[in-house]
């Protein structure tokens, strides 16, 4: 489409667009000016919401899920000499996170029907240092957890849930996170639902939960909030080295009222990946993403993989869907092959870097209409008649 004679240029199709309204605007006005904006009762608030939400004992609200991670990996006793392994398929955070702890990341391949890690994938790389394995809901694909903790309970090995991209996504009809040892997730707004930054661990267990809480607030016995209630002061200590990774009140303010949108926001975003599925079923050699037996996705990400004989290949793809006006993104990354990991080594990883080399994300956000996601199929299917 150009821009023609009547000198209507289509808007350019964003990749993603944050589901935010009035309401979040009016929550965070009212956390501003109640005065109160570091952590306090609106993060309270947003813990017990979000952990019921999930079907988790605890929420322990901090300020990214890169945060949420480390600290769980803290919680587990993790340090140097231990494996964890992990997908290299993933944002780069999963990986970072067990180098912060001291400890070597181990990269497993996925199965290409999900971008997930499976039993078989972790086994092939499992070793006797192996103490941990951090499995990711890649795209808001849920991993198979049944399976995963099933293996995991084999090796005697925890189970830690990267879940980032994993909010309103279930396994069996339960939410993703439900029965998880332990889990962390993000309100990035690349996510499902946003706190501008944010993060959020859940779990049952109630003595993690208690040195969640501590490390997340510079390994303090009291939290700020508990100090500012009490009638007489408390003299607070500091039991171990922790970090500053505590979210506000005014960020727990837009979150408590995203949850509140979260089944419109899933509910929409599957309606438009399952347009996107049958506009594609046409398109040859491409592949969507889409939901595995065991569960439902979210759609956080909606990618297609390509043929490996697709006419074209994925960055001239990417480039002809940005020269008619339309935001993708590749696909997700291969973290193995990053310079941060340059000479860490990895086993082969073939279905990781197909995935990586040969997907891209397309645009998907509450608000595209029909005729955006023609046009994005359109271009798809002059690419693909070559
Ligand atoms: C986005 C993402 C993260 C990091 O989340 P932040 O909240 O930005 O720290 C970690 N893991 C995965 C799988 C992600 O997609």
């Amino acid at each position: 489409m150009s821009a023609g004679a009547t000198g209507a240029v289509p808007a350019r199709i964003p990749v993603m667009v944050p589901w935010l309204g009035e309401e979040e605007a009016r929550a965070a006005s009212e956390a501003v000016l109640s005065g109160w904006v570091a952590q306090g009762p609106r993060v309270a608030a947003f813990e017990r919401a979000f952990a019921e939400r999930v079907g988790a004992e605890h929420g322990i609200a901090v300020s990214s899920c890169t945060a949420a991670l480390h600290l769980s990996l803290i919680a587990l006793d993790l340090g140097p000499g231990d494996e964890v392994v992990v997908p290299s398929l993933s944002f780069i955070a999963t990986a970072n996170a067990v180098r912060y702890v001291g400890a070597d990341p181990v990269f497993a391949d996925v199965e290409e029907a999900t971008g997930n890690l499976t039993p078989a994938t972790v086994d092939a790389v499992r070793t006797p240092r192996t103490r941990a394995v951090l499995a990711v809901h890649q795209g808001g694909v849920p991993a198979d957890v049944h399976a995963l903790r099933a293996a995991c309970a084999d090796w005697g090995v925890p189970l830690v849930e990267d879940a980032a991209c994993g909010i309103g996504a279930t396994v069996g009809g339960k939410s993703v996170g439900h029965g998880a040892l332990i889990a962390a997730w993000s309100f990035h707004p690349r996510k499902v639902i946003t706190t501008g930054e944010g993060g959020m661990v859940t779990t049952d267990d109630a003595r993690w939960a208690e040195r969640l809480r501590r490390l997340r607030e510079h390994g303090m016995n009291v939290s700020a909030a508990q100090r500012h209630a009490s009638a007489t002061p408390i003299a607070e200590s500091y039991l171990e080295v922790g970090y500053n990774y505590r979210m506000t009140d005014v960020q727990a303010a837009v979150g408590l009222v995203q949850l509140g949108r979260l089944d419109a926001i899933v509910a929409r975003r599957r309606e438009l990946a399952a347009r996107y599925a049958e506009l594609l079923r046409e398109v040859p050699g491409l592949r969507p993403v889409r939901d595995p037996g065991h569960g439902e996705g979210n759609f956080q990400s909606y990618w297609v993989l390509l043929a490996e004989d697709f006419p074209v290949g994925r960055d001239a793809l990417l480039e002809a869907l940005s020269a008619a006006g339309i935001s993708a993104r590749r696909g997700i990354m291969a973290s193995h092959l990053e310079p941060a990991y340059a000479g860490h080594g990895a086993a082969a990883l073939p279905v990781t870097e197909r995935i990586s080399r040969d997907s891209l994300i397309l645009p998907l956000f509450h608000t595209m209409g029909r005729e955006q996601q023609d046009r994005v199929v359109a271009v798809l299917r002059e690419a693909a008649a070559g």
